[in-house]
């Protein structure tokens, strides 16, 4: 073996394990901000060769003051999950292979991988047997790619082919998604070529409301449609109620697919199932393995109930393709070479064990649990939504101040929560999402918010 290799591995290891043995007592932020870390590491593209082994030692000393603390355990910002430690190792290997995942006959164990965890991430999460599952980039590309299976269908019970035909001239698909789907919902309709889609009105919770979406279907006629529905919203974490919304979209011919890209693992918890009861009823499924899973970046999961649909949309039939009765994972994903997504999705699912899954959605949740009542316990504060699951968002008195305590919280770094709006009102948002968060991580960072609190309102006593 070459030099280099081992010597760039090495100091890449070495590198990778100081990383993570800082993340207990770093601030989470980031020092830096991009242009600096842009200065450290040199704008001048270089002539001629530098040694792997110094490439790699500059991108990390030059890179550390411009890293977030995202897989520490007190990372709450987004909806972003940490590393599995041997979903991460797992990853290290899937680099190390090099295996281009499209094909059975060319990457034996990257579809055999595959091939296990498609199954093991249906029975977790008891769908179906012989759903089918594509291993894509992420949320956004799995919603992609269970809403071009739908648009495809039910344009094709239409009687229209968009393989074919395009959609220029066809009868069009109508969408319907719930007031507070997440953007990317509309993102990925503008791929598929539908617009803007119909929002049907959603309650407090940011649920979908039953009775609108069955007004809006009724006033649609019989047109080709699909019903996009949340589980999960990323404020509140509400569950659109899955089986009056399934049951009324399928009594009107829709193709229902469900967003859950951080919720849809709700389903592996005997505790915490009840939330996103009768999803398993829905066509499509979308979810991120690289949110509630814990696998490093970036991995989404796409589920459809007829592996044929799914096949139908994503399959290319290019001649010099050795095709495999059993099919290709290339068919069930928008990309064709692409990363072996299944070895991390294996690792986390094969280390954790189906107890382990279910724990790690309790754990999350549980914290969450905590965050509430700690913050409800703050004069003042008030927690805004049902918290049902890993989401918490809360507003200290009038927006002004609520901005403030999200600044104090980020100027701290003890650790990271969000600021966004919800319902028109500034809010704190709380997701936890990692695996690794501890107890005293929640503790740490209530301490930490509290004073964030107090300062806020010294400024101003009145707040
Ligand atoms: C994160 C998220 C997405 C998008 O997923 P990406 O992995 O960022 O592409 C879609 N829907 C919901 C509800 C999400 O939380």
């Amino acid at each position: 073996m070459h030099d280099d290799v081992v010597g760039a591995l090495e100091g890449a290891h070495a590198h990778a394990l100081g990383w993570l043995a800082s993340l207990d007592t770093r601030a989470v932020p980031a020092r830096e901000v991009a242009a600096q870390v842009a200065d450290r590491l040199g704008r001048e593209l270089p002539d001629g060769p530098t040694d792997p082994r110094d490439v790699v030692e500059l991108l990390a000393t030059a890179s550390e003051p411009g890293l977030v603390a995202i897989p520490s355990g007190r990372f709450f910002g987004f909806v972003i999950g940490g590393t599995h430690p041997a979903a991460l190792a797992a990853d290290w290997l899937t680099s190390a292979w090099d295996q281009n995942a499209g094909l059975r006959f060319l990457t034996p164990a990257a579809t055999a991988m595959e091939d296990i965890a498609e199954a093991w991430v249906v029975d977790l999460l008891g769908l179906p047997p012989g759903c089918a599952v594509g291993f894509v980039t992420g949320g956004t590309m799995a919603n992609f790619t269970g809403l071009a299976a739908g648009r495809d269908t039910v344009l094709a019970r239409a009687g229209w082919d968009v393989a074919e035909r395009g959609l220029v001239g066809s009868p069009g698909v109508r969408v319907l998604v719930g007031e507070e789907r997440h953007d990317s919902v509309d993102l990925v309709l503008r791929y598929l070529g539908l617009g803007a889609p119909e929002t049907v009105a959603a309650d407090d919770q940011g649920r979908i409301d039953v009775a609108a979406l069955r007004r809006a279907l009724e006033e649609g006629g019989d047109r080709p449609t699909v019903v996009s529905l949340q589980a999960g919203n990323v404020h509140s974490g509400a569950f659109d109620p899955m089986a009056e919304a399934i049951e009324v979209a399928h009594a009107h011919g829709a193709w229902v697919h469900v967003d859950g890209a951080f919720g849809l693992f709700a389903a592996a918890s005997p505790a915490y199932r009840h939330l996103i009861a009768g999803f398993e009823a829905a066509d499509s499924w979308a979810t991120d393995a690289h949110k509630t899973l814990n696998v490093p970046y970036d991995c989404g999961l796409v589920i459809v109930k007829d592996p044929v649909a799914l096949r139908t949309s994503m399959s290319m039939h290019g001649e010099y393709l050795i095709r495999d009765a059993a099919g290709d994972p290339f068919e069930k994903v928008p990309e064709l070479s692409r990363r072996n997504r299944g070895a991390t999705v294996w690792a986390v699912l094969r280390s954790l064990g189906r107890r382990g899954v279910a724990e790690l959605i309790e754990r999350l949740a549980g914290h969450a649990r905590t965050f509430a009542d700690g913050i409800a316990a703050i004069d003042g504060a008030h927690v805004l939504n049902d918290v049902v699951y890993t989401q918490v968002c809360a507003s200290f008195g009038d927006d002004a101040t609520t901005v403030d305590v999200v600044a104090r919280m980020l100027a701290d770094g003890t650790a990271w929560t969000t600021g966004s709006r919800w319902r028109d009102r500034a809010v704190l948002r709380v997701s936890v999402s990692n695996w690794s968060t501890t107890d005293d991580d929640v503790a740490r960072t209530m301490t930490a918010l509290r004073a964030a609190v107090a300062a806020a309102r010294e400024v101003d006593p009145a707040r």
